[in-house]
């Protein structure tokens, strides 16, 4: 029999935290009497989180390991859980505890009432830095602005999946995936519930202001074409008031004679407009660099080795 529910857990270096994760997740599921596996991706670990893995798995046999052959990033770790998930529901989790086990029987609940999408939007970012906040609320108003798809603002990935869902996932072939802007596109039948983040349970955030910004990058870039378009509105609007600004220069030259000036408005318009091009060169870049990765076709992860039962037997 397959399982029920599949939890994904992507680690990368959550050593202190692989055995109290895993005790919470037991003692909130166990008395469900649901059948159900913990998929743990071990997502390149310099420490001994694989170690520890294992020894749970020896421990409890529902505790499937992969093993990626380095750091692929999250995004990657989570979709090698759930391409290798074999439950009806599926639940993408953070290592840190900081998406509560608790919340997972209200998950199942609203499942079994029919929707396909359980969401846990968080009620509260007081865990987060204000810095992350603040850069957070600007990231969602902006995406949310310049793409068709609404990614649901103050949810992570922490939410339940039914199997039509995750089936589709899979069928995205991107090799860039920015998974939160992929669960939004598919859609299906969505409804949300509420929780308080605490803040992490043991060690540190993967994720600091420089990987924060390209993860941003990655978003707007897999969601929107709008950059690519803004070169050519601002190149008109520029042009309307270059022309202007032309007649200008003729009739004073025909009225008032010639007073050679126009050295700092030379200088300035040089500068700014330069300025402005290197930043459109850019944007295409930004889009070209990512044309370039997908086209190269390479696996989104690669596994090392899997401990765990066969994918497609019960
Ligand atoms: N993670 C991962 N690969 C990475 C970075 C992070 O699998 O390259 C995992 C990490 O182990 C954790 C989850 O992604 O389970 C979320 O990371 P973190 O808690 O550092 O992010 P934050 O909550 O600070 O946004
Ligand atoms: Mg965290």
């Amino acid at each position: 029999m397959f399982p029920t529910l599949s939890l994904i857990i992507p680690m990368h270096n959550e050593a202190p935290n692989v055995a109290s994760c895993y005790e919470r997740i037991r003692t909130i599921l166990d008395p469900l009497g649901e059948s159900w596996e913990l998929l743990c991706v071990n997502d390149g670990s310099r420490d001994d989180t694989l170690a520890r893995l294992l020894a749970l798995r020896e421990q409890d046999p529902r505790v499937t390991v992969i093993d990626l052959s380095r750091n692929f990033g999250k995004e990657a770790a989570l979709t090698a859980g759930l391409d290798q998930a074999r439950g009806d529901a599926v639940i993408p989790m953070d290592a840190d505890l900081q998406d509560p086990p608790e919340l997972i029987p209200e998950l199942l609940a609203r499942w079994r009432e029919g929707f396909d999408v359980v969401l846990a939007v968080r009620s509260s970012r007081t865990s987060d830095s204000l810095f992350k906040r603040g850069t957070a609320r600007f990231f969602y108003r902006f995406i949310n602005r310049m793409s068709e798809v609404q990614i649901p603002e103050d949810a992570g990935d922490f939410r339940l999946m039914s199997r039509a869902v995750v089936d589709a996932l899979k069928l995205l072939p991107e090799r860039r995936r920015f998974m939160k802007g992929l669960f939004a596109w598919v859609g299906f039948r969505t409804t949300e519930v509420h929780y308080d983040r605490p803040p992490r349970a043991a060690g540190e955030t993967k994720f600091n202001a420089w990987r924060l910004w390209n993860f941003a990058l990655e978003g707007i870039t897999s969601f929107s074409h709008l950059p690519l378009k803004v070169a050519s509105y601002f190149g008109m609007a520029v042009s309307f008031f270059a022309f202007l600004y032309a007649i200008k220069i003729v009739i004073d030259t025909l009225v008032y004679g010639n007073p050679v000036k126009g050295y700092p408005s030379l200088m300035v318009a040089i500068l700014f407009f330069s300025g402005v091009q290197l930043v459109a060169i850019g944007v295409i870049g930004e889009y070209l660099g990512r044309l370039y990765e997908e086209s190269k076709q390479r696996p989104v992860y690669l596994i090392r080795k899997r401990y765990g039962p066969p994918v497609d037997t019960p």
